[in-house]
């Protein structure tokens, strides 16, 4: 299980749950609410987003580049 907290720890280069071109890992199309950019996510990622959305918790996708931009902006 991953959580939130261990998918932020990580480097961004590690990160296999995201891609910016759909492959087999990532088939699943997100849209990042923060640049409005496409990113390709993991089954795991997709279904995450889909119980909250059900859930009625309405956390928006951010795409990696956006985590780690808000993760550099926190630290300043
Ligand atoms: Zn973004």
């Amino acid at each position: 299980m991953t959580t939130r907290a261990q998918f932020d720890a990580d480097r961004f280069e590690e990160i296999k749950t995201e891609s910016s071109v759909r492959t087999a890992a990532t088939p699943h199309e997100m849209l990042c609410e923060q640049c409005a950019r496409t990113a390709f996510v993991d089954a795991d990622t997709h279904e995450t987003f889909r119980r909250k959305a059900e859930q009625g918790i309405s956390e928006g996708f951010l795409c990696g580049e956006c985590v780690a931009a808000n993760l550099e902006a926190e630290r300043m």
